[in-house]
């Protein structure tokens, strides 16, 4: 009798630990998933649901690591819509949301899978454009400132973007390859805008 109850009370004992042990493996899994979620979601702007700034700096480096080592070359396109602030002024912030959204949606449709969009800040993008030279480069940006010059809304005008794009040239560091793009934006918008520019570095 003594030893059938032992037995009885080891046997409750054995189920409860192996009951806690699926308890925790099942909440680390949980608590896992959750927070992969939640570093996902940190890299992807809530309008756009474009890669943000966060995430495409890896991403760039990444390029940069594989120009220097494999010799895969590479460019930068910035883009920047035209007068943008004159459409929330007219027409409100909400529907400037919706077009920033949808040239997001647009300038995704028109580059290659292994090409990133991002959505730089504001209403600025940079489209990192992998094994791409800088003609190659501005046939892209030509590429997307037609699509988004083609785009139709319902309720505003067409609107336009300029581009700034430059190659990246080994040994520079990202500051210096972004240099070239930021002034060919300048430069771009200061020719009249709706423009594509890109500079060797
Ligand atoms: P430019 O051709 O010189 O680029 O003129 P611009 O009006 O586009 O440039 P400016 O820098 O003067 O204004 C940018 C505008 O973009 C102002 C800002 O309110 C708007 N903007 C930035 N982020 C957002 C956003 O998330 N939503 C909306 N609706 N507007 C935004
Ligand atoms: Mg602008
Ligand atoms: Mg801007």
């Amino acid at each position: 009798m003594e030893h059938y109850r032992l037995h009885l009370i080891l046997s409750v004992v054995g189920i409860v630990i192996i009951y806690v042990i699926l308890l925790l493996v099942y909440r680390n899994n949980l608590i896992g998933r959750r927070n992969a979620i939640l570093s996902e979601l940190a890299q992807i702007d809530g309008l756009t649901t474009l890669l943000n700034r966060r995430a495409i700096i890896p991403l760039l480096k990444d390029a940069i690591r594989r120009r220097e080592q494999f010799n895969h070359t590479v460019s930068i396109l910035l883009l920047d819509l035209d007068r943008f602030k004159a459409i929330n002024d007219k027409y409100g912030h909400m529907t400037g949301d919706e077009v920033l959204a949808k040239v997001g949606e647009q300038l995704k449709a028109h580059v290659r899978s292994g090409d990133r969009v991002c959505r730089w800040g504001g209403e600025e993008f940079l489209v990192l454009a992998s094994d791409t030279g800088l003609l190659q480069a501005q046939l892209l940006g030509e590429k997307l400132r037609t699509a988004i010059g083609n785009l139709h809304f319902d309720d505003v005008e067409r609107i336009s973007i300029s581009v700034g794009i430059a190659e990246y040239k080994p040994h520079e560091g990202f500051s210096s390859w972004y240099e070239p793009a930021d002034r060919a934006l300048y430069e771009a918008k200061a020719k009249g805008r709706n423009k594509v520019i890109g500079f060797a570095a």
